[in-house]
């Protein structure tokens, strides 16, 4: 049985009111938790606010620790599985405002109370198992997506491999290992929807923590005997005849094995192939050159020059740390961020929070689901572009505007003192035109310091001595960094890939890479994309919650190939057209397709290949499970003789 601590109540302060008031409607089986005296009123730039008085929450946490005392003194829970109406309440309290119906089934799948969820692999039928002993299916990819999708095959009973080029697993938290790289997810919703940590130290914890997170996710579900790491997957031609793809993989020694698989998942992010600028002069300086996604920690910046080109989510993480430390710190901004103040970004979680989330039945799903909500389909009204809008061009709707109006003056409190910051660092285009950052304050801090400088004139030359900027100004430096992100719409170059007829998917793409519902192609059968075209999500929650829905709709097509004694499907030609038109009409809706602004989220063509452009619950409606309708089925060979 679990010690109570003596102080309870005190213990209990730390934790988030509202989530613990639902989950003690579990524990005592008394839906007056919820009552209306005692619902939450949010502020949604001051979330962590739950706008109840001091005294009511006194009295809220006494009765909590009546109650929870009761319980872990061995009082057994009185309402583990609540009816629909319950649920309801709970849903409604918890957010502090009704929530919408449509949303009831997708919220309450994600909450998952009983432990499962549509996510989990349904291949329970002996037949169906039978024939999913059949396939074969290579990974590509060990981060976040690629050990879900191990996690998910193995329960499915699935053969697998998974390749990665890195020499251990993590992805995108194995490789960005520069200062201060944190996830902007909240932790307890940044994390697999069933394999929660109570232990996370912060909120939104550094990358060692969350490399630790998967490295402990890999060695739980013994995935690391399925993987194949310091290897690169070259090649993949589908066999037309056998119907199956084969891979050249190239490992480290320089070998080339050629393995085949019935089906392959690419699991390889969006954000893992460093992006450098074309400057003139790149190859010149004279020093230590390198990107943040790279970073040299050999490379000693104590005390030295440094110049940094960038302003985006890399460098605003960065920038504050290496500044106390070097001589003089010049960043090269070309557009400033949009950032939303989140005073708790970089706090520990407190000790109590931790306790409760451990021994609480079911805060820990209500803390979930309370976050999931207030930071995804919540936010999205705010970066919809209103087409009626004729209001200024650095916002797309009123209620964007709002937003613009109180993020401008939380920037704006924090460079009164400097007006001459204050012209450079607030954003001309719409927030929610590129992906914003949170603000607690040591971005502008690190960019008030006097030893650095923020330069705006373009930057148009590399000297063997530092950045020549437009005015004619050589910045001179010891060490240039680049924190210029990532080719994110050059989807897989990495990877030559013939699909039916020897049809080259590159060529296919011609550089403006789709898929449908940014996982499979017409003429490349059996090949998945987790993370792949219009997937991303630019204010709207955590892309773990994306790779669990697009791991659930692929095992579903490999479940169909099961079920029908199909060997091959690939999306329908006019299904795979449709569903991109619509996408792309859909995307010039809201901030990040307006034409004021550039980014990562627009090819080479302007096109929105990046993100998806409705809410997160059409995503999970979408790839609930594939509809066989949607696919040219290819059957088996009947056998000859
Ligand atoms: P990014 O957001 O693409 O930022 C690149 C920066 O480099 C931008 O400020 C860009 O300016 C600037 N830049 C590019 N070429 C330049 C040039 N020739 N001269 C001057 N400036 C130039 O890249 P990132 O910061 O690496 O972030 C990429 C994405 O990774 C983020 O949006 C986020 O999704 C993800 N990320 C997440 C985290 C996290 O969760 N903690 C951390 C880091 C990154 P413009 O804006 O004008 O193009």
């Amino acid at each position: 049985m679990a010690e109570v601590p003596a102080d309870l109540e005190e213990v209990l302060k730390d934790a988030h009111l509202p989530a613990l008031m639902t989950a003690l409607v579990h524990m005592t089986g008394d839906p007056t938790w919820l009552r209306e005296a005692w619902k939450p009123t949010y502020n949604p730039m001051e979330r962590t606010d739950t706008g109840i008085p001091e005294a009511t929450q006194a009295e809220i946490r006494k009765q909590a620790a009546a109650a929870i005392r009761a319980h872990l003194g061995g009082k057994p829970l009185a309402l583990p599985s609540p009816d629909l109406a319950v649920l309801r309440r709970q849903m409604d309290f918890v957010a502090g405002a009704p929530i919408p119906e449509i949303y009831a089934d997708f919220l309450l799948d994600e909450l998952a109370l009983a432990g499962t969820s549509s996510k989990d692999p349904k291949f329970d039928q002996p037949r169906v198992r039978e024939a999913a002993r059949k396939l074969k299916v290579l990974v590509i990819g060990a981060g976040m997506s690629g050990l879900l999708t191990g996690i998910r095959l193995a329960q499915a009973g699935v053969a697998f491999e998974i390749v990665d080029k890195n020499a251990d697993v993590g992805g995108t938290w194995f490789e960005n290992t520069y200062p201060g790289c944190r996830v902007d997810n909240s932790n307890h919703m940044y994390s697999y929807s069933f394999e929660p940590n109570h232990a996370w130290p912060q909120h939104f914890s550094p990358q060692p923590e969350l490399l630790k997170y998967f490295q402990g996710i890999a060695d739980k579900y013994d995935l690391r005997q399925k993987i194949r790491f310091e290897t690169m997957v070259e090649t993949l031609t589908w066999d037309d005849a056998r119907g199956v793809w084969r891979a050249a993989l190239k490992r480290k020694d320089g070998e080339v094995d050629i393995i085949e698989a019935t089906a392959v998942v690419t699991a390889v992010g969006q954000l893992n192939r460093p992006r450098f600028p074309e400057i003139e002069g790149m190859g010149s300086f004279a020093g230590p050159a390198f990107h943040s996604a790279e970073w040299r920690h050999d490379v000693d910046l104590k005390g030295r020059r440094i110049a940094v080109i960038g302003t985006g989510a890399s460098a605003y993480q960065f920038v504050p740390e290496i500044a106390p430390d070097v001589a003089k710190l010049t960043v090269f901004q070309r557009t400033p961020p949009w950032g939303l103040p989140v005073p708790h970004y970089h706090d520990d979680v407190p000790e109590g929070m931790k306790w409760v989330l451990e021994h609480v039945p079911f805060f820990d799903k209500w803390y979930r689901f309370w976050l999931f909500w207030m930071t995804t389909e919540g936010m999205l009204p705010m970066v919809k572009s209103d087409p009626a809008w004729n209001g200024s061009p650095d916002a797309v709707s009123a209620a964007n505007a709002m937003l613009r109006e109180t993020a401008t003056a939380a920037l704006q409190a924090q460079v009164a003192d400097r007006p001459d910051l204050a012209a450079k660092v607030i954003p001309q285009y719409p927030i929610g035109g590129k992906r914003s950052v949170l603000d607690n304050g040591v971005w502008l801090t690190a960019l008030k310091r006097d030893n650095v400088e923020l330069v705006t004139d373009k930057v148009v030359r590399i000297t063997p001595k530092g950045v020549v900027t437009a005015d004619g100004v050589e910045h001179e430096v010891d060490v240039l960094i680049y924190g210029t992100g990532f080719q994110a719409s050059n989807f897989l170059s990495f990877l030559k890939i013939k699909g039916r007829g020897g049809r080259d998917l590159h060529e296919t793409w011609g550089g403006d890479a789709r898929a449908y519902l940014g996982m499979t192609n017409p003429g490349f059968p059996n090949l998945f994309t987790i993370y792949g075209p219009n997937t991303n999500i630019v204010v709207n929650g955590s892309i773990i919650f994306f790779s669990e829905c697009s791991v659930r709709y692929i095992m579903g097509c490999l479940k169909l190939l099961a079920d029908t004694g199909s060997r091959a499907m690939e999306p329908k030609q006019a299904v795979f057209d449709t569903f991109n038109k619509a996408v792309d009409e859909a995307n010039s809706g809201w901030a990040w397709g307006s034409p004021n602004v550039s980014s990562w989220y627009k090819n080479e063509f302007g096109r929105v290949s990046q993100n998806w452009p409705y809410g997160l619950i059409d995503y999970w409606r979408a790839t609930l499970e594939p509809k066989a309708d949607d696919f040219v089925l290819e059957r088996e060979p009947e056998p000859v003789g």
